[in-house]
């Protein structure tokens, strides 16, 4: 569904990709593991059309969507949860969740996709109408998601979507993950808690300095050695 080919991006001098190259098959969860500063964030932004690669191709089901603006890569049905989730603050639940339908993808459908994720999320029913800066870390990231999904994607990329939550609150938003991916989205997952998402990513990529240095089947990564050893502790 997603192919991405020797892609490189850089900040001025300083390259953040080098050549990555990736495979994301319809129906999949992949993984996308590496330390801070591995070039994680560059790439799904770049995928995401917020940053242009100086080199490479990002097939979107065949087409090359490298360089192509974010909203029509959005609008082509590649979503994606940023890090830190980037609710706005001072709008309501609701109103966050318009705001994610208004490219023509998921305008048609508006009202209904409204009331499917107050029926998915129903935190998010009760408190419609807060201001989402008053909700909790937890809360806010179910409306990154729900709001991302109002724009009706088939590919999500999600960029640490458990980071700084309590661990029941982690549970929740992972495994909100893996009910969408059952129902048939096409999930991209960068966490910080690796051993979780090798163990429910089909296929994964190991970043380390903007380069793939490893990849293959997630639970035969959680095995490897050099994993174990550098992200694992073990
Ligand atoms: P983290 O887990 O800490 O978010 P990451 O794997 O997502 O790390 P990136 O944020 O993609 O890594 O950063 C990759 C490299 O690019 C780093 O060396 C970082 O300092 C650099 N970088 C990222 N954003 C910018 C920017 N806007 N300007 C200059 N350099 C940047």
């Amino acid at each position: 569904m997603l192919q991405v080919r020797n892609l490189d991006l850089s900040y001025g001098d300083a390259q953040a990709l080098d050549g990555v190259s990736l495979d994301v098959p319809a129906g999949a969860i992949v993984a996308i593991v590496g330390a801070n500063g591995a070039g994680k964030t560059s790439l799904i932004r770049t995928i995401a059309g917020m940053l242009r690669p100086s080199r490479g191709e990002i097939l979107w089901k065949g087409r090359d969507i490298a360089g192509q603006p974010s909203h029509v890569v959005c609008d082509l049905g590649v979503g994606q949860v940023a890090e830190g989730r980037q609710v706005f603050p001072t709008l309501s639940v609701r109103e966050n969740l318009l705001m994610g339908s208004m490219l023509a993808r998921g305008r048609a459908r508006r009202a209904a996709n409204l009331e499917r994720m107050f029926a998915m999320f129903p935190r998010l029913a009760d408190r419609h109408a807060q201001l989402a800066g008053t909700l909790s870390g937890g809360e806010q990231q179910m409306l990154a998601i729900a709001r991302c999904l109002m724009g009706e994607p088939e590919l999500v990329m999600f960029d640490e979507p458990s980071l700084g939550l309590s661990p029941a609150m982690v549970q929740q938003v992972l495994g909100a993950v893996v009910e969408l991916n059952r129902a048939g989205l096409t999930c991209v997952l960068v966490e910080q808690n690796v051993a979780v998402s090798l163990r429910l990513a089909s296929r994964a990529y190991v970043l380390e300095n903007g380069r793939v240095t490893l990849s293959g089947a997630g639970r035969d990564l959680l095995e490897d050695d050099r994993v174990r050893q550098a992200y694992l502790g073990l």
